[in-house]
């Protein structure tokens, strides 16, 4: 069943795709450009009135949705994608908590890479060696579930580096993101083991950057131009933090998951776009997600942020983009988060969901969504490989090696077509 409903997912993926490219490509309308009105505004003058664009049958126009490497970054501009937006139990239209920044000086970082979210980074056909700084918010699955998909897949696909993860202490050594990354490297024993001696070798180890949760507005990374500052959250168990980033004149924050507190109303202040959770409407925690009424209250508005408090918090801090994630957002349900938002805030907002793409500069934000390839392959290596040491390999067992059955006859022509094609002299195993 859940395949199915994958593979039709997947289906109205594609067709979406075509009907944009579809749309896209009826830019050329034949002989003579069509007059399209233009869109009506407030302050129009009184000659331009009823003025029309006279659009070219041979020259595209702007885009109005982002696909993936085909656009440069500007010098000057920020983006931000979302590569997941949604809860604990990832599913197929979000998944987990995952934000891309991307920076006109080259850098890219990725604010958490929760569950389910490593598959909507590869949408975006980014080399993984330019993809291997990432910054956790907080130890909960929703919010690193996917590093070891990163880890693993990245390395396989072309980062040619040390994965470099910056994450929170704990209120014991337990508790912090040393000790779950030294874990899960140790969880991946047999899949590293595995790859020795097969692959580029380089980028199968992680470097670990734990800081002191309980810093306030404290450097936790400052390279190249940029600065990056991390505050507490408050949230679950002690740990919890929110980061900003300064770059260029242009700030970006991302909260994490956390209840209003006194450091985000400071630290967040001046922000270009400021992510903030906001939760599911309690309503709708009952009869959608079937809490009880008591876990719904506590869980919705006492543990996470309501919508009316994610409100409160923007109107004091007042970004240029307020942006609110952590729920389904769906066509019943993103209403009654609009609306408490709204008893508290009038500014301008996004509430997010899976590929939304923000671009932002000094004098624009431009909000739009990814339209992507789902057949997507890795996108290239941007160095030469390294080519690994055979002597490395980690043998089979006589009993396991053993059971080989010989197939050496149908794969020889194999060896030799390509040991043709490309001038080497490869030879099977015994
Ligand atoms: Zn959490
Ligand atoms: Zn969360």
């Amino acid at each position: 069943m859940t395949s199915r409903i994958r593979n039709l997912t997947g289906v109205l993926g594609i067709l979406a795709l075509g009907i944009l490219i579809g749309l896209y490509f009826r830019g050329e309308w034949g002989s003579e450009s069509l007059p399209i009105a233009k869109a009506q505004t407030t302050n129009s003058s009184s000659e331009n009135d009823g003025a029309v664009e006279r659009y070219s049958p041979v020259k595209s126009r702007d885009r109005d949705f982002y696909a993936p490497n085909s656009e440069d970054l500007k010098p000057d501009e920020m983006r931000l994608i979302a590569c997941g937006t949604g809860m604990p139990t990832a599913r197929p239209k979000q998944a987990a908590s995952c934000w891309l920044l991307e920076l006109g000086n080259g850098d890219k970082f990725l604010f958490d890479i929760g569950t389910g979210s490593n598959e909507r980074v590869s949408a975006l056909q980014i080399p993984y060696n330019f993809l291997d700084k990432v910054f956790l918010s907080h130890l909960h699955t929703d919010h690193f579930g996917d590093l070891d998909a990163l880890f693993v897949g990245g390395a396989l696909a072309g980062r040619q580096k040390p994965l470099r993860v910056w994450g929170p202490s704990g209120d014991t050594p337990e508790r912090g993101t040393k000790y779950a990354l030294d874990h899960l490297r140790k969880a991946l024993t047999w899949d590293l083991d595995g790859r020795k001696g097969l692959t580029d070798p380089r980028g199968y180890f992680l470097e670990v950057n734990e800081f002191d949760y309980r810093g306030k507005n404290q450097v936790v990374y400052q390279e190249n131009g940029v600065t990056i500052r991390s505050w507490p959250a408050i949230h679950s168990l002690d740990g919890p933090v929110s980061y900003s980033v300064e770059w260029n004149g242009l700030k970006f924050v991302f909260g994490g998951d956390t209840f209003p507190n006194k450091w985000y109303d400071e630290y967040a202040q001046n922000a270009d776009l400021a992510i903030h959770e906001s939760f599911i409407a309690v309503p709708d925690m009952i009869t959608k997600f079937k809490f009880t009424p008591q876990s719904a209250l506590d869980v919705g508005t006492q543990i996470h942020t309501a919508p009316e408090a994610f409100g409160k918090v923007m109107s004091r801090i007042k970004p240029r983009m307020a942006v609110a994630y952590h729920f389904f957002n769906d066509f019943d349900t993103s209403h009654a988060i609009y609306e408490g938002i709204r008893e508290t805030y009038d500014g301008p907002l996004s509430l997010a969901q899976d590929y939304m793409v923000w671009n932002i500069t000094k004098d624009d934000i431009r909000v739009r969504l990814v339209a992507f390839d789902e057949a997507v392959w890795p996108p290239p290596a941007t160095e030469k490989p390294q080519l690994p040491d055979p002597s490395e390999r980690i043998p089979y067992s006589d009993e396991i090696s053993g059971g080989r059955l010989d197939v050496k006859d149908v794969i020889q022509p194999i060896y030799d077509k390509i040991n043709k094609q490309y001038g080497i002299n490869e030879k099977q195993e015994d």
